[in-house]
C-alpha cells in the first residue's frame, strides 16, 4: 500500500520529522518525510496497510511535546512501491498554500540544561545550548521553510560534532537547527557602555558578577536586549529609574528558579505551572509578607512580575552570586521598539548602562517577554508575546475572507486573520512615533508574508487620528485592500466573539478611552453584538463625567475628583490641601474651579478608568498618572485587602449607571473606614451596577451569554465579583482566555468584524 500523508499545523522546528522517521522505522515503513514550503510537512508511506494505520495512530497520540497537529489529510497513491527505506528529505518548494505556521521561540528544555550543567558534555557551559525541542524560532527564521540557511544561525557553520548529531536520526538534535556548540556557534562578549571590550574568561558570569555588585548591564537575548540589575540594592534601581525616565511603572524581575521566587512571592501550584512552562512567560505573583526585595522595583503594588531563566545564558548570569533575582527589563527608549541591533544597543543605551553584554548571533525579529496573571484556573494575558506569537489562535469558525487588523495607538499588536486561525503578532507598544510605526508596518508585511496570506481588507480604530488609521488607509490604497474602520470596544466585545465562538453577545467594555460613535470619549459601555456586518447597539453605558483639561485629567486624577464633585460638596479645601500635587500649584485649582464655573475646557467621557483614578486620588493612593493604569493598577492593590463596608446598590437611571453618588460616598467616608474597604467598596458598586444593567438588557435582547473586556478586564476583582453575578443570574460570562482583554487584543476584534462585514457588502 502507498499513502501520502499531508500534516499541518505547528510541525515544523519542533522535532517533526525525526519523530515521523523514527515511527516510520518502528511499523517497518518506506517512503520519505519534507517539510513543506507552507510550514506543513508531506509524508510517503510504502508498506503492509496494517502497518500504516499503526503509523497513523501513533502520528496522532505520541507526537512530540511542542508539536500541534492541525489536519491530517491522506490520500492513497497507485502504482508499485518505489522505496527501499525511509528518507528525510530537504524542504519542498511549494507556495501554493497560504496559512503557514510559524513556530515561537521556546524556553531551554531539561535535558539542554542538564547538559549545561554537565562538565563531561561537549556544550558544558554552552549559554545557546539548544535541541529540536527547545531554543530559538520565531526571532532567527527570516523565512520559511524553517532552515538553518533560512535563519540568522546561517551565520554558523556546524562543526564536525555538531553535524553529526544533525544528522543522525536517532540523535536528539537530528536536524535541530539551532544546533551548535561552543566551537561552532554563536559566543558571548563583554563590553563598557562605550563599546571597549572587556578582557575576562567567562564574559556571562562576570556579567552576573557586576549585576549582583551594583552595575546596569545590558543583556543581548533571543528577541532584544534586556537592562538588568540587581534587587537588593535601591542605588542602581534609582538610577535606572532616573535614566529610564520610569518614575513608578514596576519591573519585572527573572529570578533563577521557583524555589527563590517563593522567597519573596505567594507561588501557587497554577502559577508555578506558568512560571515554568515551555514558554515562560512573566508571571505577575502576589508578594509575601517576606518580600524583602527593593520596593523601588513595583512601587505601591501588592504583585511584582517574576519570570525564570528561559536560556543558557540566563541560568549562567546567577551561577556565581546570591543576589536572589535580577531586574529584567525591555531595553527600549520610550515608545520606541525593544532594542535589537548592537551598535543600536551602544548609541541609545551609553547613558543608561554600565555594560553590556553580547553574543554575535543577529536577532532577526524582535519580541518582547510576555505577561500573565493567574485567574483560577486560567490566564489572563497582559502582553501576549514571546512564547505564543506568532502561533495562531485557532478559532472555532473559519472566516470567509482574509484580512488584517491593526491595533489601536497603545499596546498595539496586529493580526492577520485567514481561514480559523488568527496570526496575532508580538507585542509591538505605543505607535506614537516613527520607530514603532515602522516595527508594526514590518510585522504586517512579514506576518502576511510569512503565511501566505492573500489579505482582502485591512481593519483599524475608528479614531480618526491614530497613525493606525493612516497606515491602514495608506496599505489599503498601496495594495487594493478594502479599509474597515471598527469602533473601539465594539472590536474589543468582537474580539471575545472570535475566541469562544459566540454568534452574540452583550459585553461589557470597560477600558480608559475609546473613540466612540460621535467622537464622545467612550469607555464604560454595555455594547449588544452580532457576527452581522450592521454590527452593533450601544446599550448603556456609565455616567458622563467631566474631564478638566482633557488629557491633563487623565494624568492627574484629582482633576477627575473635581470635575465629578463640584457642585456636590465644596472641594475647594479639599483641593488646596493637595496643591502639592497640581504641577502649577494654587494658581491651577483656581484655574480648574473657574473652568469649572464656566463649562470650559472640559470634555466628557464614560471611561470606567477615569473612575477607579479618582477613586484613587480621593484616597490619597495615586495622585498622578506616570504609567498607563497607574492610579486604577494601585488601587486594586490596596483593594486585595478590603471588604464592601459600604454595601452601596446601583444607581440606574434607564440606561446609565450612576457614578457621581459612590464616589461621593467614597469622599464623605473617607475619614471612617480603611482605604482598603472603601476601595473594595468602590469596586464592589461598578461590578454590581455593570453586572446588573448589562443583565437586564441581554434579557431585553433574549441573549444567553454576557462578556468582560476592556484593559479594565485585567482588574482580578473587578472580573471576580461580574462573573458571579452574571452566573448567578443563569447566564454565561466569557473572558478572553488566549489574547489580552487590554488593547494588546484589539487587532483580533478588528480583523474579525472586518471578516464578516466584506461577507455583507458584495
Ligand atoms: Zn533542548
Ligand atoms: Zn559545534
Amino acid at each position: 500500500m502507498r499513502l501520502k500523508v499531508k500534516v499541518t499545523g505547528i510541525v515544523q522546528g519542533v522535532g517533526f520529522r525525526p519523530f515521523i522517521f523514527r515511527t516510520a522505522m518502528k511499523n517497518g515503513l518506506n517512503g520519505y518525510v519534507r517539510n513543506r514550503g507552507d510550514a506543513g510537512v508531506e509524508i510517503l508511506l510504502e508498506g503492509k496497510e496494517e502497518n500504516i494505520e499503526c503509523f497513523l495512530e501513533d502520528l496522532e497520540q505520541k507526537k512530540p511535546p511542542l508539536a500541534q497537529i492541525y489536519k491530517i489529510i491522506p490520500s492513497s497513491l497507485k502504482g508499485k512501491n518505489e522505496y527501499r527505506n525511509f528518507r528525510i528529505y530537504g524542504s519542498s518548494r511549494e507556495t501554493d498554500l497560504s496559512g503557514s505556521i510559524i513556530p515561537p521561540d521556546i524556553t531551554i528544555c531539561a535535558e539542554c540544561l542538564k547538559e549545561l550543567r554537565d562538565p563531561k558534555d561537549q556544550r558544558y557551559s554552552y549559554f545557546f545550548i539548544t535541541c529540536t525541542n527547545c531554543g530559538p524560532r520565531y526571532t532567527i527564521i527570516e523565512r520559511l521553510p524553517y532552515d538553518r540557511e533560512n535563519t540568522t544561525m546561517r551565520d554558523f557553520p556546524t562543526c564536525s560534532f555538531c553535524k553529526s548529531e544533525y544528522t543522525n536520526p536517532l540523535n536528539r538534535r537530528f536536524h535541530a537547527q539551532t544546533v551548535a556548540c561552543p566551537k561552532c556557534g554563536p559566543k558571548a562578549y563583554l563590553t563598557t557602555e562605550k563599546g571597549e571590550s572587556v578582557a575576562c574568561k567567562d564574559p556571562i558570569r562576570e556579567a552576573g558578577r557586576l549585576l549582583s555588585e551594583g552595575s546596569i548591564v545590558a543583556i543581548k537575548g533571543y528577541g532584544g536586549f534586556h537592562v538588568a540589575t540587581a534587587t537588593t540594592r535601591n542605588e542602581p534601581l534609582i538610577r535606572l529609574r532616573k535614566v529610564k525616565h520610569r518614575r513608578q511603572k514596576p519591573f519585572a524581575i527573572m529570578a533563577p528558579n521557583l524555589q527563590v521566587s517563593k522567597s519573596f512571592a505567594n507561588v501557587n501550584s497554577w502559577e508555578a505551572e506558568l512560571l515554568t512552562s515551555c514558554t515562560h512567560p512573566i508571571v505577575l505573583l502576589n508578594k509575601n509578607e517576606h518580600y524583602y526585595l527593593s520596593n523601588l522595583i513595583a512601587p505601591g503594588l501588592h504583585n511584582i512580575g517574576v519570570m525564570l531563566p528561559y536560556t543558557g545564558l540566563h541560568h549562567m548570569l546567577f551561577d556565581e552570586v546570591d543576589e536572589p533575582a535580577f531586574v529584567m527589563t525591555s531595553a527600549n527608549p520610550p515608545n520606541q521598539p525593544i532594542i535589537k541591533e548592537d551598535d543600536e544597543a551602544l548609541k541609545k543605551l551609553e547613558d543608561t548602562v554600565d555594560y553590556l553584554l553580547f553574543h554575535n548571533r543577529q536577532i532577526a525579529y524582535r519580541c518582547d517577554d510576555s505577561v500573565v496573571r493567574a485567574r483560577g484556573k486560567h490566564q489572563v494575558f497582559l502582553r501576549r508575546s514571546r512564547g505564543y506569537a506568532p502561533a495562531p489562535i485557532m478559532l472555532r469558525e473559519k472566516v470567509k475572507h482574509c484580512t488584517v487588523g491593526l491595533g489601536g495607538e497603545l499596546n498595539n499588536t496586529v493580526c492577520v486573520l485567514f481561514e480559523n486561525k488568527a496570526f496575532i503578532s508580538q507585542h509591538i507598544g505605543d505607535v506614537e512615533n516613527v520607530e514603532t510605526r515602522d516595527f508594526l508596518e514590518n510585522t504586517i508585511k512579514h506576518l502576511t508574508h510569512l503565511t501566505k496570506s492573500k489579505v482582502e481588507a485591512v481593519a483599524c480604530d475608528l479614531h480618526p487620528k491614530f497613525t493606525t488609521t493612516k497606515l491602514a488607509y495608506d496599505l489599503a490604497e498601496k495594495n487594493g485592500w478594502q479599509p474597515i474602520q471598527v469602533q473601539h470596544h465594539y472590536a474589543h466585545t468582537a474580539a471575545l466573539m472570535a475566541e469562544h465562538g459566540a454568534k452574540e453577545i452583550v459585553g461589557i467594555c470597560c477600558d480608559g478611552y475609546g473613540y466612540g460613535v460621535d467622537g464622545e470619549a467612550w469607555g464604560g459601555e454595555i455594547l449588544f453584538c452580532t457576527q452581522v456586518s450592521s454590527g452593533y447597539e450601544r446599550l448603556g453605558h456609565l455616567q458622563k463625567q467631566i474631564l478638566i483639561g482633557g488629557d491633563l485629567a487623565t494624568q492627574h486624577p484629582l482633576r477627575v475628583v473635581a470635575g465629578i464633585l463640584h457642585g456636590q460638596v465644596n472641594i475647594e479645601n479639599w483641593l488646596l490641601q493637595r496643591q502639592q500635587h497640581f504641577p502649577y500649584g494654587i494658581k491651577e485649582i483656581q484655574m480648574i474651579l473657574h473652568q469649572l464655573e464656566k463649562g470650559s475646557n472640559t470634555v466628557e467621557t464614560t471611561s470606567c478608568g477615569r473612575v477607579l483614578d479618582a477613586v484613587a486620588a480621593i484616597l490619597g493612593v495615586c495622585y498622578e498618572r506616570t504609567y498607563e493604569g497607574e492610579p486604577a493598577m494601585k488601587l486594586e492593590s490596596v483593594a486585595t485587602k478590603g471588604k464592601d463596608v459600604l454595601k452601596l446598590e446601583p444607581r440606574i437611571k434607564g440606561d446609565i449607571l450612576d457614578t457621581t453618588q459612590m464616589l461621593l460616598e467614597i469622599f464623605e467616608n473617607r475619614q471612617k473606614h480603611t482605604k482598603a474597604d472603601l476601595a473594595y467598596s468602590a469596586h464592589t458598586y461598578l461590578a454590581k451596577g455593570l453586572a446588573t444593567l448589562a443583565i437586564e438588557k441581554a434579557l431585553e435582547k433574549e441573549v444567553r451569554i454576557l462578556g468582560f473586556s476592556g484593559g479594565v478586564a485585567c482588574n482580578g476583582i473587578l472580573t471576580k465579583a461580574i462573573r458571579k453575578i452574571v452566573e448567578a443570574s443563569g447566564l454565561e460570562f466569557l473572558v478572553h482566555e488566549t489574547i489580552p482583554p487590554g488593547d494588546g487584543g484589539l487587532s483580533l476584534g478588528q480583523a474579525f468584524v472586518a471578516g464578516f462585514s466584506l461577507s455583507g457588502c458584495t
